[in-house]
């Protein structure tokens, strides 16, 4: 464990954690961003959605697999007593997401770490377990990611200025399309991303500027090694928008949980 990592007990009767197997996993959940696109005055994470605060629906999906053994959730500095009680690993998170994941990452000592953003909170335990029997049957892969097929055609384009475009003086610019992309290549990536522990952690001391990094595995695929895509259903929505929230909500509470 880091000197910042502070070890709630389980006050509050949860399930214990199972022990350690041969690809035991630890669950790093990163929490620490501010919200603010969603608009909710406070940390996204402690948002309540359909009764719990948000982060609480990744960790009980974490507690109900069998091959996670412990739980690391990097929260905003000043909020790490919000999850006193509930028998994990709580450490303050970054200034980007990247750095919160990699404060939590000091904290494993699993062969496998399993990311995932709090802000997805329709996680399933069968998904974690699927992603992790892929890594499992796959020696030359040091990750699998959950990811979705771009259903949209996608466009790639430039900011031009009016000048550029018309006669008319309007001081305004417009996106310019320069090409259309392949869509049947593309894939949107979500979490949870399962690595070997080793090889995520070689990736972060192996970048130049690992803090920029929007997922996990574009640091591992940067190192040169091999990331599998787990296709996903649509289901595993992120919280971005006062709009993903009332969809999350209703999904949540379809789960009759
Ligand atoms: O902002 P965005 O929704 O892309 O964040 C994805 C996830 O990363 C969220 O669960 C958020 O709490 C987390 N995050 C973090 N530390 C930050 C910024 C975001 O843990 N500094």
């Amino acid at each position: 464990m880091p000197r910042n990592t502070s070890t709630a007990s389980s006050r509050s009767g949860s399930p214990p954690l199972r022990p350690p197997r041969s690809s035991a996993v630890t669950a790093v959940i990163a929490a620490a961003g501010s919200g603010e696109r969603l608009g909710a005055g406070g940390p996204k994470a402690f948002v309540p959605v359909a009764g719990r605060p948000l982060v609480e629906w990744s960790i009980e999906a974490f507690r109900a697999c069998e091959s996670v053994h412990s739980i690391v959730v990097a929260v905003p500095p000043g909020h790490v007593g919000e999850l006193a009680g509930h028998d994990l690993g709580v450490v303050p998170g970054g200034a980007t997401r990247a750095q919160s994941v990699a404060n939590a990452l000091e904290a494993v000592g699993t062969a496998y770490v399993a990311v995932h953003d709090a802000a997805r909170p329709l996680l399933t335990p069968d998904l974690v377990e699927a992603l992790v029997a892929d890594l499992d049957s796959n020696e030359v892969a040091a990750g699998v990611i959950a990811a979705a097929p771009v259903t949209d055609t996608i466009k790639r384009a430039v900011e031009k200025p009016s000048a550029e475009l018309s006669t008319s003086g309007v001081p305004n610019s417009a996106f310019v399309i320069e090409v259309t992309e392949d869509r049947s290549r593309l894939w949107r990536a979500q979490t949870p991303q399962v690595f070997r522990t080793e090889a995520l952690r070689e990736a972060v001391a192996a970048a130049e500027r690992p803090e920029e990094a929007t997922d996990e595995a574009m640091l591992v695929e940067a190192a040169g090694e091999t990331v599998l895509i787990h296709p996903v259903a649509e289901q595993n929505l992120k919280v971005t928008t006062p709009l993903d929230l009332r969809v999350a909500e209703l999904l949540l509470a379809e789960r009759g949980a």
